[in-house]
């Protein structure tokens, strides 16, 4: 059986969600409590209905309960947000997604069993600035709050050298667990294995080993 979603809140990013669903072939449910949102929604999703869903009533009787996976996009009403996410949690939702405003935010959501908090906003910017320290910092994915994975060209500083000469894992406590060489890709690079400055390596490791790591060679 194929799995069902909902999406409350139809902002930008709740909309966004809605289209990239529905253009996989997944079965939508869109509710927003502005019915302009609603109409604009009506030809992309599968149903699209105005509600609050704050209302416990009006969520069961748009059979909720079957929803396998239920992603809360509400924005600025912080405590519309909450209580939503508590009544999806009462009625036995498998898998709540919530985008939090902030961390206050985050750290109630978790309390009341959001199963996944999201923080577009906050990781967008975080990777920005990453791109905005070096153009060769091309991507940066946080993987716990002090953890990271960053993808990086290796430029001039790097290109010609072996992980041996760099001594990366030693010298910054990173590892490169991947090369990308134009369509090819390196996964677990020897240690002997010369670096090319095209060449665009992913890097794992703490937060404040891959600054230094930045810092230094990128
Ligand atoms: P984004 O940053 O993703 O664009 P936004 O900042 O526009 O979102 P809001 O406008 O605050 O965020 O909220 C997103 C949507 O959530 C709005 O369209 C709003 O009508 C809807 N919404 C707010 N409260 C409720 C509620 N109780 N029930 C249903 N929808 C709601
Ligand atoms: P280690 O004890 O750090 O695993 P090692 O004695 O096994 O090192 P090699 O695997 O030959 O030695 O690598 C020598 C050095 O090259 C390592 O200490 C490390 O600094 C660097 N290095 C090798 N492979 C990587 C990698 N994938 N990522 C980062 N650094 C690497
Ligand atoms: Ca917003």
């Amino acid at each position: 059986m194929k799995k069902t979603f909902a999406v409350i809140g139809l902002g930008r990013f709740g909309g966004s969600i809605c289209k990239e669903l529905s253009r996989e072939g997944m079965e939508v449910l869109a509710l927003d409590l502005d019915e302009t949102k609603v109409n604009e929604y009506r030809e992309i999703v599968s149903h699209a209905v105005m509600a609050d869903s704050t209302d416990e009533f009006v969520l069961k009787e748009l059979g909720f309960t079957n929803i396998d996976h239920v992603i809360v996009a509400i924005g600025d009403n912080i405590q519309a947000s909450m209580l939503t996410t508590l009544i999806l949690k009462e009625m036995g939702i498998k898998m709540i997604t919530v985008k939090a405003q902030n961390d206050y935010h985050e750290k109630i959501l978790n309390k009341i069993g959001a199963d996944q908090v999201v923080h577009p906003e906050r990781d967008m910017g975080r990777r920005i600035a990453h791109h905005i320290i070096s153009d060769n910092i091309l991507d940066y994915i946080e993987l716990s709050d002090d953890h990271s994975v960053v993808e990086v060209k290796a430029g001039e500083k790097m290109g010609g050298q072996t992980l041996i000469d760099l001594d990366i894992r030693a010298q910054y406590g990173c590892n490169i667990v991947a090369i990308k060489r134009g369509k090819e890709v390196i996964v677990s690079p020897m240690a002997a294995e010369e670096i090319t400055k095209s060449d665009v390596l992913i890097v794992i490791g703490a937060d404040k080993d891959i600054n230094r790591f930045e810092k230094h060679l990128v």
